[in-house]
């Protein structure tokens, strides 16, 4: 450090400029106090490097235009470099002029404690927080009465409100879409605007003049070169009037929000976004843990409400056999609609599966006409509704397809699409298992020809009951049905008409069961009947009633009507009596025995010898 710099450090010490005193080599003498408030008092320990101080390059020229990053945020700084001379006219060092907001809110710190104003506003992460404090800290400032902070709804292109102070004005507490008035043009321009005769501006809203607001002062807030509201301060009581001054304070002011709310508005996508994973997750083993697609519906029902908002949702199964959608799940009005089909058509979903896209519709009245949104059973009450669809995917194949639709419009961004496709490929995998799943399940218990039980499902099904009824002492009987001379109608028809008897005889008995009798191919041309609750008497009775269904009219086949009867054994196991399904065969069989030596087409009861 050369001595002649030093002579100047007492009246640098004074300036009320931010600058920096370097000696020859560029290294620090002595700040303005300025300075000291904005720059990390570490940093400025005489004899360090300028550049160092101000995170310049080696080689930089001091002067220009740099960014200087403070804290978190990025400023700009312009470098006005003074050349000093000693008395022999010998280059002894520089003085260096800083110029830029950091170091403008740094001269205003002094008068405002501006500095912890930027510390509040920048440490709060919750938004209504930021506004609150901003609008309040501005008031307090430049001492205005009152002070308002509408934010502006880009997706929307409106004005939400938010914060107000020192005034009640309806106005300032509603959502206010695009106008001319002075916002608009602020929001438009990003320039500030200053009165201090707001009755004569023909834009003044009238509850504020009604107010008594005589001098309006309002800054754009601005983060990455976006609008997002604007600061707005209000005289009333006080009558000095704005100044210039005023203007680039609650500039500065507007700038720290800026960069605040851009900080919340990042944190809070941060952690939407690691929320939304966590629940796609979470949806995800609560798909793996449906028990069957009832469940499987209602869970991704209940991921979609917790992702995004849902008034309606729709989800579809393609059926690629009969080129039909199967409406499987439609939640409408809080309710669930039965399940129905329709044939392709012209209709959104339609057009999803059979393209395969996804799709976004920010408001229906973009669309309604090209292509009817609505789902049957639907209607559109607010036809300016948004809406989310994509096709339900398994590798290459559509297999369905989802939509999820909100009253409002605009509700949904471009992240919850690709949030819904994420959840649509999950649920599209969970649900072709648990299709193929049904499908096996369907293959191992039902008889192909008849679609009744099979024999192993019945018997399944037959001893639960079975023991049941034992349990609880109620009675319990089975009947053993035979169709007569069987052989007799495959020889005189043939096979293929044998089985559409057999089809037949198991359709007519099936209608006429109630829903708790288990019904079952035995084997052949032999059926059962599990009857729970019934005794003997009302089994004989019920046994009846079936050999009379089939005996009334002959069975119509493609062969024209073949007459046709059965033979019915029935067994009971009456309160208390105890024994195994095999047992109750037996004896069903032997009643059956005895139908048939007593000339076919009879009901035989089962008795003790
Ligand atoms: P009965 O009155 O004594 O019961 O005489 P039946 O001819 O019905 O008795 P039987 O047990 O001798 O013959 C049963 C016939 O049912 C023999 C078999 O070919 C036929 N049958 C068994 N299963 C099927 C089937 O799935 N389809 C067809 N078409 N015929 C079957
Ligand atoms: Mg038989
Ligand atoms: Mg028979």
């Amino acid at each position: 450090m050369t001595g002649s710099a030093q002579i100047w450090a007492p009246i640098v010490a004074q300036l009320s400029e931010a600058a920096l005193l370097l000696d020859a080599e560029d290294c620090l003498v002595t700040a303005s106090s300025v300075i000291q408030t904005a720059l990390e008092p570490d940093s400025m320990l005489p004899g360090n490097p300028v550049r160092q101080i101000l995170g310049l390059p080696a080689q930089a020229p001091l002067s220009g235009t740099t960014t200087f990053s403070f804290g978190d945020c990025d400023c700009e700084l312009t470098l006005q470099p003074v050349p000093l001379y000693d008395a022999q006219g010998a280059f002894s060092g520089t003085l260096l002029i800083l110029k830029g907001w950091l170091i403008e809110q740094a001269v205003y710190a002094r008068e405002h404690n501006l500095r912890e104003v930027a510390l509040i506003i920048s440490s709060a992460l919750d938004i209504d927080q930021i506004l609150e404090q901003v609008v309040q800290l501005s008031i307090d400032l430049l001492k205005a009465d009152a002070g308002s902070m509408p934010m502006y709804d880009r997706q929307r292109d409106r004005l939400l409100p938010s914060y107000v102070f020192g005034i009640t004005a309806p106005i300032l507490k509603q959502p206010v879409y695009r106008g001319t008035g002075i916002i608009w043009q602020m929001i438009d321009t990003g320039r500030s605007f200053l009165t201090n005769n707001y009755s004569a501006e023909p834009r003044a809203i009238p509850e504020l003049l009604a107010q008594g607001v005589w001098s309006v002062l309002a800054v754009p807030i601005m983060a990455s070169n976006q609008i997002m509201g604007t600061l707005n301060l209000y005289r009333i009581s006080n009558k000095t009037p704005f100044n210039e001054r005023d203007i680039e304070l609650l500039e500065i002011i507007s700038r720290q929000a800026g960069v605040a709310l851009q900080n919340a508005r990042r944190y809070h996508a941060v952690v939407r976004e690691s929320e939304r994973r966590a629940l796609l997750y979470k949806a995800s083993l609560s798909f793996g843990a449906a028990s069957d697609l009832e469940h499987l519906y209602g869970a991704i029902h209940e991921a979609i409400t917790e992702l995004v908002a849902c008034d309606i949702c729709t989800i579809v199964r393609f059926d690629q056999a009969t080129r039909e959608l199967e409406y499987v799940y439609l939640i409408y009005q809080e309710q669930r609609k039965p399940v129905f089909r329709q044939a392709l058509d012209q209709s959104l979903l339609s057009y999803i599966v059979q393209t395969g896209m996804a799709l976004r519709i920010t408001s229906n009245a973009v669309m309604t006409e090209q292509v009817p949104l609505t789902e049957p059973m639907t209607v559109v009450e607010h036809p300016s509704g948004s809406l989310l669809a994509v096709a339900l995917q398994v590798g290459e194949t559509t297999i369905g397809a989802l939509s999820i639709r909100s009253r409002e419009p605009n509700m949904y961004d471009a992240s919850d699409l690709t949030t819904i496709e994420t959840l649509a490929a999950t649920a599209a995998i969970a649900m072709q298992k648990a299709y193929l799943f049904n499908q096996v399940q369907a293959l191992a218990t039902i008889d192909e020809l008849t679609g009744i039980a099979n024999r192993r499902y019945f018997f399944e099904q037959a001893r639960y009951e079975l023991e049941r009824a034992m349990r609880y002492k109620r009675p319990v009987s089975l009947l053993m049905l035979d169709a007569d001379y069987f052989k007799q109608i495959n020889d005189t028809y043939g096979h293929s008409i044998g089985d559409e008897v057999l089809q037949q005889i198991a359709a007519r008995c099936k209608a006429d069961l109630r829903e708790v009798d288990i019904f079952g191919r035995y084997g052949g041309e032999e059926f059962l009947v599990l009857m729970p609750e019934t005794d003997l008497a009302h089994a004989g009775i019920a046994g009846d009633r079936l050999r009379q269904v089939i005996a009334s009219q002959p069975i119509l086949t493609e062969a024209g009507p073949v007459p046709t009867s059965i033979s019915v054994g029935v067994a009971s196991f009456d309160i208390g009596n105890t024994g195994t399904i095999e047992l109750l065969l037996d004896q069903a069989d032997k009643a059956l025995y005895e139908a048939k030596n007593a000339g076919r087409n009879q009901t035989y009861y089962y008795r003790d010898a």
